[in-house]
């Protein structure tokens, strides 16, 4: 599953080679894709010939093309989905490729998945409530209606850190399990929290409640910090599903430290990485890094 960096990449790869282009034709393959389109495959092709695609934006994993009449192409990657921008348009319709938006300067944009978990569908878009910008890559204060739930990511102009990490110390549900929730924080997955929790010291299974203010304050400063790092590198590639606009993989550079090690020695400590499952989700850990009793101390 992709995640904030990987979207990121994607997103910069989207603005680079299809914002600025005009829709010229649209070729649906699977109808899948399309499952919550309103108006289905018909409403799709109208609204999107002849648009002109303004800006490519990115809300934690939530990604999204601006149209020229206040509405967006929101793209769901889902497990497997990819996007892929064409210098040119192929005659044939490639393996997996479900829709194809042709420009009119012969360039293209595909969506493409193995196993169409993911969709894209054609939405309004509504004011922001904050008065920020939407995400990366705008300065529209409007997002899709579809979106709304989804909170700001720690990378966003708008994020605010205090309010979230007060947010955090009033649940009792596992830190690992909050660090996940999009409608609190978005952008955040599995490799990610693990990585952040593991360089601000803190065990994904201690309840939100327990951390103090400047815990939970360190620890969505080192989600940033994760995902800052990862989104330098062009994003973490697990996955051989996982590739850029240009069809090329993301980079396995990012150094992890934790995620997917356990069994080898923490490069900290030395410890040995453990694995549990928190949430029904993995979390890798340092017991040493990461104690979850606090040592004695004046509290
Ligand atoms: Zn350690």
């Amino acid at each position: 599953m992709p995640e904030l960096p990987e979207v990121e990449t994607i997103r910069l790869g989207l603005a680079r080679r299809v914002v600025g282009k005009q829709i010229a034709k649209v070729e649906v393959w699977n109808q899948r894709m399309l499952r919550t389109q309103p108006g289905g495959i018909q409403q799709f092709s109208t609204l999107l010939e002849g648009a002109e695609i303004k800006a490519a934006v990115r809300r934690g994993k939530f990604l999204w093309l601006e149209l020229n009449d206040d509405q967006a192409l929101v793209i769901h990657l889902g497990m497997s989905g990819q996007v892929h921008a064409w210098d040119e348009v192929p005659l044939e319709k490639r393996k997996h490729e479900h829709i194809r938006l042709t420009f009119t300067d012969g360039t293209g944009y595909s969506h493409i998945d193995q196993r169409t978990f993911g969709k894209t569908e054609v939405v309004d878009l509504t004011p922001c409530l904050d008065g920020y910008p939407a995400g990366e890559g705008t300065s529209r204060k409007a997002l899709p209606e579809s979106a709304t739930h989804i909170a700001r990511d720690p990378l966003d102009a708008g994020f605010n850190l205090k309010a979230v990490a007060t947010k955090i110390r009033q649940s009792q549900t596992a830190i690992k399990t909050l660090l996940l929730k999009q409608e609190l924080v978005s952008g955040i997955g599995n490799i990610y929290a693990d990585e952040a929790l593991f360089q601000a010291g803190i065990r994904g299974s201690k309840p939100g409640a327990s951390l103090t203010q400047k815990q939970a304050e360190s620890l969505l400063i080192a989600a940033k910090q994760v995902m800052e790092a990862a989104v330098k590198v062009g994003g973490t590639s697990f996955d051989a599903l996982y590739v850029n606009v240009s069809g090329e993989p993301g980079y396995f550079a990012i150094n992890l430290q934790v995620y997917g090690r356990n069994g080898k020695s923490c490069y900290k400590c030395g410890t040995l990485v453990e694995k549990e499952t928190i949430g029904g989700r993995s979390h890798h850990f340092c017991g040493r890094c990461q104690p979850l009793a606090k040592r004695k101390r004046k509290q």
